[in-house]
């Protein structure tokens, strides 16, 4: 490749920070794309209604040649992209959808503009209404309507599509956003890196260069103006920092970090697959948190258990209508078959809160995360709740289908839950359905009160699983998706350990196993603490499940429990903090140096 020298004089050591997106550390030259091709449009009037007729035309035969490209690219897309296929259905759908095509249609009409401006004004609608969303990775999938969008722009100035595909070099590729159809056309073996200036952790973009294992580094503002083409650039996708122009002294650094993550990384992988056993033989399951069928395959390339949360929102959300038995039934079963003979906990619904369903009817209120969610509306909304119980029970013949309810606050709600999955059971033995009569029903235990009552629920349950993420939020009473209090969020707050002893103790006592699946679980910093306070089960991020491995497999359980006995004994979270990242520091260094990023890629 020519290098494009845009500067006299190149800068030496310079040091760039984004949010590290995808693990690992590469050194290579730079290729800038500028603003790839971006699409600059300008507002014009309709003064006829022949004009806005024949707009209207070109809009749509925009969005057919548009789904033609898409369709292209699906059918050519190569197989290390083959699981990554379904993004490109969803562009398809998002191309049609009453948001980006309805829209634009209406505004061409009504406000009598051209079809680019239209469309933009589209965009910017949807995004305003994306923003509300709290839940990140749902937040983050505005990226796929701007692509989408971008593509249907392109067909209507006749600009050139984007392309990957012809490097003829190795390089670290540094534009301004990479849309995943982007990333399906690229030649894997040329691109060692990304560096783009848009995205977060939770992007698609991110989420293929994980899979991919290709080092990424995303939300690093400038990047194409600050880095030119043939620069030399050290990318840490572990912590977000790329170095242009190193100097040899800082190339070594460099050079030996990644001998070390590399190393660390191996020795990890060889213990994903082993049970999480721990020095002194004491056993414990490593599961996966999932939120869709599709990452089924992730939690099994990573060595899980089982899966411990299945959060079943998604089908709710992404379309217009509540999904059908069938379509539930066909999703879960699916899952119960892959992860077989291992088990799956299918979550009931969780919508409400930061997962808000347009379609459902139901304003937010002020304060959603004490609003009508998870179990209240189902017990609300019966219907919904039926539909769901009885798919889950009909997918329970196909593996080990386990069934959990959320934000359970007092005895009442799991009576009058179970009270209504014991309805159906018998619906659907008077029907001749095929179920298993004893599935295993567990509570998460994420609001106080159920903590104040562990003893009792836990008499009502199969099992426990703490969703330490609301059960902070409740706890410490931090709004979770709120970035001004996001410091205050602590999982090592001593109320926090408290609470979590308290339930293991209470499940213990009933003879029932309890779960942590919020994200503390996945994060390595607290595996011993959590293994010592007596949690059975920790379920994760699936890309979090080595580290945790290998931790568990490293550790004893006198050590654990010791531990934690020591980090109950400090009153304040700074205390239980220092304590904790001393310990872990120097009981295991490469963890602590590596392990953290690399649990946390997505
Ligand atoms: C939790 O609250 O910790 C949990 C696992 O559930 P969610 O994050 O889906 O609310
Ligand atoms: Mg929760």
């Amino acid at each position: 490749m020519t290098p494009l020298v845009a500067r006299e004089v190149w800068p030496q050591n310079k040091v760039l920070k984004g949010i590290p997106a995808s693990p690992g550390i590469i050194i290579g030259p730079a290729y800038v794309i500028g603003d790839k091709n971006k699409v600059h449009i300008s507002q014009t009037y309709l003064a006829t209604f022949d004009q806005v007729t024949l707009e209207i035309e070109r809009f749509r035969d925009a969005v057919m040649h548009t789904r033609q490209e898409i369709t292209t690219i699906k059918n050519s897309i190569t197989d290390e992209f083959q699981e990554h296929a379904y993004i490109l259905d969803t562009h398809l759908l998002i191309l049609q959808d009453k948001l980006l095509y309805d829209e634009t249609i209406r505004l061409i009409q009504q406000e009598k503009i051209n079809a680019e401006w239209a469309l933009q004004q589209a965009v910017k609608k949807a995004q305003a209404l994306f923003n509300k969303i709290a839940d990140p990775y749902i937040k983050s999938r505005i990226l796929d309507v701007e692509d989408v969008s971008e593509r249907v722009l392109r067909h209507l100035t006749g600009g050139n599509p984007f392309n990957l595909g012809n490097l003829s070099d190795p390089v670290i590729v540094v534009t301004h956003d990479l849309s995943p159809v982007d990333t399906t056309q690229m030649s894997v073996d040329k691109v060692q890196g990304f560096i783009t200036e848009t995205g977060g952790k939770t992007s698609h973009t991110a989420i293929m260069a994980q899979s991919l294992e290709i080092p990424a580094i995303v939300a690093l503002e400038k990047a194409t103006q600050e880095i030119d083409t043939g620069y030399t650039l050290i990318l840490d996708g572990l912590n977000g920092t790329v170095v242009i122009n190193p100097d040899p002294k800082m190339l070594d650094i460099y050079l030996q970090r990644k001998k070390k993550f590399e190393d660390f990384k191996y020795d990890v992988g060889k213990s994903s697959f082993l049970p999480a056993i721990t020095l002194d033989e004491h056993q414990t399951q490593v599961l996966a948190n999932i939120e869709f069928q599709e990452e089924v395959d992730l939690a099994l390339d990573y060595g899980a258990d089982g899966i411990g949360l299945y959060r079943t929102e998604f089908l709710y959300l992404r379309q217009q209508q509540l999904p059908t038995e069938e379509e539930l039934f066909e999703d879960y079963q699916t899952v119960a078959k892959m992860m077989s003979p291992n088990r799956v906990t299918i979550r009931t619904l969780d919508i409400g809160g930061d997962k808000f369903a347009s379609h459902l009817e139901y304003a937010p209120g002020i304060n959603p995360a004490m609003g009508l969610r998870a179990i209240r509306f189902c017990l609300k909304e019966q219907t919904i709740f039926r539909t769901q119980l009885r798919a889950i029970l009909r997918a329970s013949v196909f593996g080990q289908v386990r069934l959990m309810f959320p934000l359970i606050s007092g005895i009442q709600e799991v009576t009058a839950a179970k009270r209504i999955l014991e309805d159906i059971k018998a619906e659907l033995r008077r029907e001749g359905h095929d179920f298993n009569q004893d599935i295993p029903v567990g509570l998460m235990i994420e609001v106080p009160s159920a903590v104040m009552l562990a003893d009792l629920l836990a008499k009502e349950a199969d099992f426990f699983s703490i969703g330490t993420n609301d059960l902070i939020q409740y706890a410490l009473a931090i709004d979770r998706g709120n970035k001004y209090v996001a410091h205050m969020y602590q999982p090592l707050h001593p109320a926090v350990l408290r609470m979590i002893k308290q339930v293991v103790d209470a499940g213990h006592a009933a003879g029932i196993t309890v779960a942590v699946c919020g994200e503390m679980a996945g994060d390595p910093l607290y595996t011993p603490v959590l293994l010592g306070l007596g949690v059975d089960e920790l379920s994760m991020n699936a890309l979090a499940i080595p580290v945790v491995k290998r931790i568990v497999r490293h550790a004893s359980m006198e050590e654990a429990q010791d531990f934690a006995r020591q980090a109950l004994q400090h009153g304040t979270v700074n205390e239980v903090n220092a304590y904790v990242n001393g310990v872990m520091a120097k009981r295991f260094p490469e963890v602590f140096m590596f392990g953290r990023e690399l649990a946390s890629a997505a």
